[in-house]
């Protein structure tokens, strides 16, 4: 099966009736890269920049984090690259970074609302971002976004260091993008709002579908809840994707939920234009889109958002061949 499937990987992304989609990799280091291009992808859709802090007693430097991204942009080659700002905090700890203990850590300061607070360190990584922004395709994403005014904000430091950089004579790439993932209930409600502002999405289904549920996504006695099928999420998603179209923007997705192969042609039916996963998931997404026509899944679309559970839409989706 598996060299079957690698005569797909210099083929482009599409489904059976024509529709051309973008399939790419979640990385979580440089080294990652490498796997992404040899599975055939056409990008990357996520790159978990965690790494770069962890298992070390000190901040990375700029220096070192702008090699990181470099190394990747330059392995990539112009095809774009989605790099996530910092999501730590919540149950990802620094050891060399003091965080006031929290009672309910994942509805605490992790991610943007860390970066925010800390500013300087997030002004090193975006001065990292944006020098290495000259190497390839960058699109920048800003994690656990949940108004308007939390984007603006991470927005406006980013180009305030841009403005710095240009003025100190240091090359940045002009058409770099930012974009966000959606990952709050809040802001794909209010992701029309949201598609004025940003370049791109990335749904990122791991957190939408606890925050959705509330429910835990480690919480093995919760997995009955934690539903990537369920319609509450699913109209969530469509919402995301409908608004990003009417605004001429691109919607991806970066949680497990991508490179699931039940969920595939349900979300080319909703009109996801990429589709990000581990590398060893690639081909075989790819195939699966191959085969699913994106006319018929739209035609149902209306249909299996009108279930009325997640477990009615998987058996749904089973029965359609
Ligand atoms: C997500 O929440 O779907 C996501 C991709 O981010 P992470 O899994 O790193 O929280
Ligand atoms: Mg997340």
């Amino acid at each position: 099966q598996r060299g079957e499937l690698s005569r797909l990987a210099g083929e482009p992304s599409v489904s059976a009736d024509g529709h051309r989609i973008e399939i790419a990799g979640n990385i979580g280091s440089p080294a990652d890269a490498a796997k992404v291009l040899e599975n055939g992808g056409e990008g990357v859709g996520l790159f978990r920049t965690e790494f770069l802090y962890m298992g070390r007693d000190s901040f990375p430097t700029e220096d070192e984090q702008y090699e990181a991204y470099r190394s990747v942009l330059e392995q990539m080659d112009g095809r774009p690259t989605i790099v996530r700002t910092l999501d730590i905090g919540g149950d990802k700890k620094l050891s060399y970074m003091q965080l006031p203990e929290e009672e309910n850590p994942f509805l605490g300061i992790r991610a943007i609302r860390l970066c925010l607070e800390e500013e300087d360190m997030f002004r090193i990584q975006l001065r990292a971002l944006l020098r290495a922004s000259v190497h390839g395709k960058l699109k920048i994403m800003f994690p656990m976004i949940a108004t308007v005014d939390e984007f603006r904000r991470a927005k406006a430091v980013l180009l305030d260091e841009k403005q710095k950089l240009t003025a100190a004579g240091t090359p940045v790439g002009d058409d770099f993008e930012v974009g966000m993932m959606v990952e709050i209930p809040a802001a794909a409600l209010m992701a029309d709002a949201f598609a004025k502002e940003v370049d791109f999405f990335s749904i990122g289904t791991n957190d939408l579908i606890q925050y959705t549920m509330a429910a835990d996504r480690m919480n093995e006695r919760l997995s009955y809840l934690y539903q990537p099928f369920s319609p509450a999420v699913l109209r969530l998603i469509r919402n995301v994707i409908d608004a990003a179209h009417r605004q001429g923007k691109m919607a991806g997705m970066c949680g497990e939920m991508a490179g699931d192969e039940r969920a595939i042609p349900l979300l080319l039916g909703m009109g996801l234009d990429e589709f990000s996963m581990s590398a060893s998931s690639i081909l075989k997404a790819r195939a699966k889109a191959a085969e699913t026509s994106k006319a018929d899944m739209e035609n149902r679309i209306d249909e299996i958002l009108s279930l009325a559970s997640g477990e009615e839409v998987l058996e749904y989706l089973e029965n359609i061949r």
